[in-house]
């Protein structure tokens, strides 16, 4: 099942390059794997997927364990606790939803001197909701300037998750808005736009997405803090 669901999801992602007449490899297929067994992420691994995404920091670190064989890249995509920086500088390759400066540095003070700098996105609410993590468009530039001068962290580029809508056009704009924002910033090392999940893949390949993160439309519906 596992496999059909990725080959499926790899299928229409090439589709949706040509349509936006991008390479088809030019988007990485992210599996993000919270509340879903190993044994789930084993059978994608299987399948040939080694990039998974997790929310959770424990429950990572337990999969981690289990899966330690298995030559996989980790990516951190949810909130970041003060408290559990320590554990996702040590564990994680990419970090997706740094939306702080003070988590910044705590993940370059604590990244573990042998491991290569840890790649990181800074998470942007493009949709102005104030429940949401992420900085504002406005606060972009100078977190980014910050956040590049810190040698333990790689600047890769941003994320975001804008609220659901199911209009493809209305789910395109502040994805655009985004990426205007980040071209001016005119900064060649932005080369990572983590857009899109399950419900907006199409709208975030056309807009540029060069990581997605899908969930469900791989692994099924969460049955358990489904966020
Ligand atoms: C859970 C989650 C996803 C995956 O969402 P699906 O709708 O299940 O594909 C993507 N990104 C983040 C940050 C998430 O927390």
């Amino acid at each position: 099942m596992i496999r059909e669901n990725l080959n499926l999801i790899r299928q229409q992602i090439r589709e949706y390059c040509v349509l936006g007449k991008r390479r088809e490899d030019s988007v990485l297929l992210l599996a993000v794997s919270k509340n879903k067994p190993a044994h789930d992420i084993a059978e994608a691994y299987r399948a040939g997927q080694r990039h998974f995404g997790e929310s959770y920091c424990q429950e990572a670190l337990k999969k981690q364990t289990e899966l330690g064989v298995y030559d996989i890249t980790w990516h951190f995509i949810g909130p970041i606790q003060s408290n559990k920086t320590k554990l996702i500088a040590a564990h994680f390759d990419w970090v997706h939803s740094v939306d702080s400066l003070k988590n910044a540095k705590r993940l370059h003070d604590q990244r573990p001197a042998g491991l290569p700098p840890l790649n990181i996105c800074l998470q942007v609410n493009i949709s102005g909701e104030g429940s949401k993590s992420g900085i504002s468009l406005e606060e972009l530039p100078v977190l980014c300037e910050q956040v590049a001068a810190l040698a333990r962290l790689r600047l890769r580029g941003v994320m975001a998750i804008p609220a659901p809508e199911s209009d493809l056009e209305r789910q395109r704009q502040p994805y655009r808005a985004l990426c205007t924002t980040v071209k001016q910033l005119a900064r060649p090392e932005l080369d990572t736009f983590s857009f899109g999940m399950t419900g907006d893949l199409k709208a975030a390949v056309l807009e540029g997405a060069t990581i997605v993160r899908v969930g469900t439309a791989l692994f099924g519906a969460r049955t358990t803090r489904s966020d």
